[in-house]
């Protein structure tokens, strides 16, 4: 059982005590009453102010009417006529009697008892007069009638404002005392009934802030004040003193609680409908017109009598619209019926009530409390409702709030996720290189003071080749594998450093899937020499894949971490360390300032190339690319080289990377353009022959905006055509952002030039970027060509290359030719092009030209073409 039927229970058993209550009452005075109102009344009825009693005495007795049979109390209806009632006492009366006129609004009552010798007794009372003028001080009029009365006659006027019933009984005093005591319990009880309701809505407006249950509250408020004000308790409670209040008060609680009661209903059911709420309003418009003219007392009768039909209207008005709301609303059905069932009742009470009032319907107990009855359950029915709607608002905020905790959860949830994948590799789930430089400064502080730490970097070496050789599925799963293998054999190996604590143990952070790094701790002055040729050899070993026996090669390169050195820089070290190691086919190579960058170095450099740029002291040199198929010149590559006076000459590997890091490469990659277009166009008026030339980009380059403009105003100011120019750049430079960089091909291809991916075999990005790139042409890496023990193993791969560049419709191009054989077996594979020592070393414009003049082109033609079938 919920708290709301705990509620709607002890609601119920209060409307039951209640009900009971008035039926007890009802039922007293009902047999109480004691008179024969057909036999015992004579009605006369004047609508003469100024009739004297001595008027009435001498009135004929044919004057006088008698009431009809079947009625059984006097109920006049609206009348302002004075109603002079006789009542020869005959019997009837015992000792210590009350004749007890009940009460409804009588505005005037006059008492007169002629006795037998022809005295007359007469008494004054009524709303009209102060309430003190009552003889005994209870709600209805009480006259002391003796036992010596017998034989006396009774004259009572009447007169009213309002609605003129007259019900008359005789009563013992203690009875008398004993119903006023019974009525003042049941109009408490009913005045605590509605109050304790009023409560309620003050609570539920606390706890919900929703005005709805104040205007309700008001509403019931009204109606509690104009039950109190129609049973003359206010007139006696509130203003005994002033009885001219009694004729504007019920106007003013009628008319208020038509108005609340459209404000409250309306709000309720929340009324959209136009028609329907234009008609709500005009009822407001009359209820609150009605409200102002009830302080005219002139207005009073005319509008007390309009204001019963117009309640029972407002009832009505009412029912339809609970009804109409209820009908749509079906989910929350109980609750509206309540609501509905409230303006049932209420409209049943008030047409009783109207039709009492003009004498339709008889005066008895039930008709004349009509109205209270109905108040009381319509209170209870519309309560039940208020409760039931917040107990739903409630229940429906509940879920609100915890659908919306969920959904915060959710979110917190996703986002978590989200930063996991985007911090983490999306195969391995090992850390990413940012987690570790994020953690750094935690992580440098667990290194002890007597311990170096060093950054150790796994390089997966031939990617490309098992690619080329297996697919990349199996290539995917050597990577894979040699993650899982490092996060095995290092889970608990603590002079690795955890360098993923937020989210999981991981002592390696991933740079790109084939380089892995981690960060060893060790004594200082302590060979960590064999701890990683361990290291080589627990990761290397052969890995089983579907039966097949593949070794994971790697290379593994360290840089020892100086003190408050960055991080970042030393894992570049390590990387630069494994490259090496892997180019000179080691396992592990400690990084020595020889390798790479030396730091200091690099400022250096940097200065110095700046100067030899602005005194244009950088040269190039010519490296011919050879058609093996007729020994014809396919083209050149531009190479740039600098000789300084002081280093002597510094290799394009080292400075070409500083001058990235500089913007050093955009005036440097301009002067080469330049230089090479220059180079065409004296070739070209020495020679009268065009010849390509190749020129490198580097990854900077195709990110700068003004380079297509720059390259194309070169090309037309040297008049070299663009379909001479091919731009080679290496695989690295286009990882980053695929779209952009495919962009910026295509603006280049958009000149007429031709575009190359160099370097092919180096790198081990997907190969899905050689189909979504659009490259004309494919330079086979030198790395591929290298003769040793491995070469049957690296000639299928080369083949495969081949094969796989003329699929994809590409000119197919290899590099570091340095033999003859080497020369054949491509032409064996079907890549004419050749690039290499064997053919000629990168030459000065004037060695270039000597070569040329000497160039035979039939030393150079090599076998015959290779026949390539391809199955697509
Ligand atoms: P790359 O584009 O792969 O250039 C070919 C490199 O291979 C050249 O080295 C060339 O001298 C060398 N090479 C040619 N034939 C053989 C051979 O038969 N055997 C061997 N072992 N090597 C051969 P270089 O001139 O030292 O250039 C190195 C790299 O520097 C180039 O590699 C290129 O990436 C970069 N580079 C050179 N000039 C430029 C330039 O003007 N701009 C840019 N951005 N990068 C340049
Ligand atoms: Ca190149
Ligand atoms: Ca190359």
């Amino acid at each position: 059982m919920t708290f709301a039927n705990v509620r709607v229970a002890l609601l119920a058993f209060f409307l039951f005590a209640v009900l009971v209550l008035v039926w007890a009452v009802n039922e007293h005075r009902i047999s109480k009453s004691n008179i024969e109102y057909a036999s015992d009344y004579q009605v006369y009825i004047s609508e003469n102010e100024n009739l004297a009693f001595h008027d009435i005495l001498n009135l004929p007795q044919s004057d006088w009417q008698n009431l009809p049979q079947k009625s059984n109390s006097l109920s006049f209806g609206y009348s302002t006529a004075s109603h002079w009632i006789k009542l020869p006492l005959k019997n009837q009366i015992k000792k210590g009697q009350f004749l007890v006129v009940n009460y409804s609004l009588l505005d005037e009552i006059d008492f007169y008892q002629v006795m037998k010798e022809g005295e007359t007794l007469k008494i004054e009372t009524g709303d009209a007069r102060p309430f003190d003028n009552r003889l005994v001080k209870v709600s209805n009029f009480a006259f002391p009638i003796d036992a010596q009365s017998q034989g006396s006659t009774l004259f009572i006027r009447v007169k009213s404002s309002g609605t003129l019933k007259v019900p008359l009984y005789f009563e013992q005093y203690e009875d008398l005392i004993q119903a006023e005591a019974a009525e003042n319990l049941y109009s408490g009880a009913f005045a605590g009934y509605m109050g304790l309701m009023i409560l309620m809505s003050l609570i539920i407006v606390a706890i919900s802030g929703d005005k709805n249950y104040l205007l309700y509250g008001v509403y019931v408020l009204a109606s509690l004040g104009l039950t109190l004000n129609l049973n003359g308790l206010l007139f006696r409670w509130l203003w005994p003193g002033s009885p001219e209040w009694n004729q504007v008060s019920t106007n003013l609680f009628s008319y208020t609680l038509i108005y609340f009661q459209l404000v409250f209903v309306c709000r309720y059911i929340k009324l959209e409908n136009s028609k329907i709420k234009v008609l709500s309003d005009v009822l407001k418009m009359l209820a609150m017109v009605g409200l102002l003219i009830s302080l005219v007392p002139q207005w009073y009768m005319p509008l007390s009598k309009i204001s019963g039909i117009f309640i029972l209207l407002t009832n009505l008005f009412c029912l339809f619209l609970a009804v109409d709301y209820c009908r749509k609303n079906k989910s929350r059905l109980r609750g509206e019926l309540y609501f509905a069932m409230a303006w049932l009742v209420m409209a049943l009470g008030v047409s009783v009530v109207v039709l009492g009032v003009f004498g339709i319907l008889p005066s008895t107990p039930i008709v004349n409390n009509a109205n209270m009855i109905a108040s009381v359950l319509e209170v209870f029915f519309l309560t039940t409702a208020m409760v039931c709607r917040f107990e739903s608002e409630r229940q429906a905020r509940i879920e609100a709030t915890l659908q919306s905790h969920k959904e915060a959860e959710q979110r917190v949830h996703i986002e978590k996720h989200m930063l996991f994948q985007a911090t983490h590799d999306s195969v391995s789930h090992l850390p990413k290189k940012d987690v570790l430089l994020a953690n750094w400064p935690k992580l440098s502080a667990e290194v002890p003071s007597d311990h170096s730490a060093s950054a150790v970097l796994i390089h997966f070496e031939g990617y490309y080749g098992q690619v080329l050789s297996f697919g990349q599925q199996v290539a995917e799963a050597m990577v894979h594998e040699l993650h899982d293998r490092v996060r095995r054999l290092l889970g608990n190996k603590s002079q690795y450093l955890k360098l993923d604590y937020q989210w999981s143990q991981d002592r390696a952070v991933v740079l790109d899937s084939l380089d892995l790094c981690l960060i060893l701790i060790s004594p200082k002055e302590y060979d960590i020499s064999e701890e990683l040729n361990w290291l080589h050899n627990s990761l290397s070993g052969p890995f089983n894949y579907e039966n097949m026996f593949l070794d994971i090669e790697l290379t593994i390169g360290v840089s020892k971490l100086h003190d408050s050195e960055k991080v970042d820089r030393v894992i570049r070290r390590a990387q630069v360390a494994s490259k090496e190691a892997s180019q000179r086919r080691l396992k592990v190579l400690h990084y020595h300032n020889k390798l790479g960058q030396d730091p200091e170095l690099t400022g250096i450099i940097m200065s110095k190339l700046k100067m030899a740029l602005d005194q244009g002291r950088l040269q190039l040199a010519f490296q011919p690319q050879v058609n093996t198929h007729n020994g014809s010149l396919f083209g050149v590559e531009a190479l740039v080289r600098w000789k300084d006076d002081e280093y002597g000459w510094i290799p394009p590997d080292v400075f070409v990377p500083i001058a990235e890091q500089c913007r050093l490469i955009t005036p440097l990659t301009a002067f080469v353009v330049k230089e090479s277009c220059a180079f065409y166009q004296r070739f070209y008026q020495e020679t009268g022959q065009e010849i390509a030339i190749s020129i490198n980009l580097s990854a900077r380059n195709l990110s700068d905006e003004f380079l297509i403009q720059e390259v194309s105003s070169i090309i037309e100011k040297y008049r070299v055509p663009p379909r001479l120019v091919t731009f080679e750049v290496t695989e690295t430079a286009i990882i980053g952002d695929i779209e952009k960089s495919r962009n910026a091909l295509e603006d280049l291809l958009d000149l007429g030039v031709k575009m190359a991916l160099d370097d092919f075999g180096t790198g081990y990005s997907s190969l899905v970027y050689l189909k979504e790139l659009p490259f004309t042409e494919l330079k086979i890496d030198k790395g591929f060509l290298v003769k040793d023990d491995k070469a049957q193993h690296n000639a299928s791969l080369v083949e495969a290359a081949v094969m796989l560049g003329k699929a994809l419709n590409m000119e197919v191009i290899a590099e570091g030719v340095e033999s003859l054989e080497m020369a054949e077996q491509l032409a064996g594979y079907g890549c004419q092009l050749c690039q290499g020592f064997y053919f000629a070393k990168p030459m000065s414009e004037t060695d270039f030209g000597l070569w040329y003049k000497g160039y035979d082109n039939k030393r150079n033609i090599i076998g015959t073409k290779h026949e390539i079938t391809y199955e697509t």
